[in-house]
């Protein structure tokens, strides 16, 4: 066994508490013999709890929540009633809005790149403030100058990240003017700038450093009608390791953004903090068997599943089971394996347990985040059932999304 981690961590030494997430261990045995497994529980409670802890600790900010990270309608009805707007980036995401009967009032487009029928769409449903990175974007908005207002999304390398998203998108700070010019020549206007230093990151300063150099361009450009500045995602929780406290995380954001201008408007775009937190998977043990020197466990959902995180974000869960044992004996090396025919389909090797029975059910916390939302039907498998409750009230129940 090369590295002992994870369920290692989590099973000596913070195990079996009480509660997890908001829930008794007996009221999640309750639900998953109600319910069946595998079931994701998201907490409405947890959605408010971050929303409201993100939003005092960057007083002045107004919240964006990033649709991607779960785009479950019970969320964005959600936060939509706590007075959050939404960031969007697809046609998909605009139709879920409208279907939930919320306004584009506070809703901004920040995908760079788009189809010229994405950018139609979004302008019927009353989207106003759009994300460009390049002049060909800018090119395509000519059409539409008198409806639309745009950010230059620019690009802070950060190779701290867990998931760098400066490869992909933004432009460099220094084609920030030129991009301006030829908004201002087209009679397009800009009226700001957008950042994201990627996602999970470890330390605030990538935010700091950003919103610093975005201010130097305000100040060198002043004959630019500066309206707002996006500070984008990235605000990180705690998976396996400690992570900061997101008033000690937004501490030195908060002081960088005291010297922006009080007419401009800041925004930032969370996903994973509102989403991560909120949700808990319960999960079956289906399987087991002997090969070499270790016990794989085959559980009803994997990485193709819910836990699909763990792939496409990079991310890794706590994972503990339901059933209390005794961990000063009887550890056994062992693999937690997914349900599907693929041979990537492995939760967690490398790890010691105790002996589980077939029907033993795991809890995986903090997967509300980029999981159920690029989860798939790979097999064949449902996706798994979702459960919407308020503390230990349930609220609503869904057949598996499809
Ligand atoms: C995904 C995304 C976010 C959300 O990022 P988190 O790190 O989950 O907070 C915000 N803005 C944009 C443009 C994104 O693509």
């Amino acid at each position: 066994m090369k590295k002992i981690h994870a369920l290692k961590a989590h099973f000596a030494e913070q195990v079996y508490p009480d509660q997890l997430g908001n829930y008794s261990r007996r009221k999640l045995a309750e639900l998953a013999l109600q319910h069946g497994t595998p079931t994701v529980v998201i907490d409405q409670d947890i959605i408010s709890a971050q929303y409201l802890q993100l939003t005092a600790a960057l007083p002045g900010v107004n919240m964006r929540y990033a649709i991607k990270a779960l785009p479950q309608p019970e969320v964005i009805e959600h936060l939509n009633s706590l007075g959050c707007g939404f960031d969007l980036a697809t046609s998909g995401e605009i139709r879920l809005l409208q279907q939930l009967g919320i306004s584009a009032q506070d809703a901004i487009h920040t995908h760079p790149i788009k189809k010229d029928q994405e950018i139609k769409e979004a302008i019927a449903f009353g989207c106003r403030f759009f994300v460009i990175d390049n002049s060909h974007e800018l090119d395509k908005f000519l059409p539409y100058k008198d409806q639309v207002s745009l950010l230059i999304r620019v690009n802070f390398r950060n190779q701290d990240a867990v998931v760098d998203l400066s490869r992909k998108f933004g432009c460099e700070l220094t084609k920030v003017p030129a991009l301006v010019e030829q908004a201002l020549h087209s009679g397009i206007e800009i009226a700001g700038l957008s950042f994201h230093v990627g996602s999970q990151v470890p330390s605030p300063y990538a935010h700091v450093n950003a919103i610093e150099q975005c201010l130097d361009v305000f100040k060198t450009m002043p004959y630019v009608n500066w309206q707002i500045l996006d500070i984008g995602g990235g605000f990180p929780i705690e998976y396996l390791g400690p992570c900061p406290s997101i008033q000690d995380f937004c501490a030195p954001i908060n002081d960088a953004l005291q010297s922006v201008d009080t007419h401009i408007q800041i925004l930032a775009e969370p996903g994973r903090y509102i989403a991560g937190p909120s949700a808990i998977q319960l999960l079956s043990v289906v399987g087991k068997a002997q090969r070499g020197a270790r016990t794989w466990y085959y559980l009803d959902d994997g990485v193709y599943g819910a836990l699909s995180g763990q792939l496409f974000d990079h991310a890794r869960y706590p994972i503990t089971t339901l059933r209390e044992h005794d961990l000063t004996q009887g550890l056994k090396p062992s693999v937690l394996a997914g349900p599907t025919c693929d041979s990537i389909d492995v939760i967690d090797e490398d790890i010691v347990l105790p002996e589980l029975e077939i029907g033993d059910l795991l809890v995986a916390s903090q997967v509300g985040a980029y999981t159920l939302a690029s989860a798939t039907e790979f097999n064949l498998y449902d996706k798994p059932k979702v459960l919407w409750l308020s503390g230990e009230k349930q609220l609503h129940s869904d057949k598996p999304a499809s």
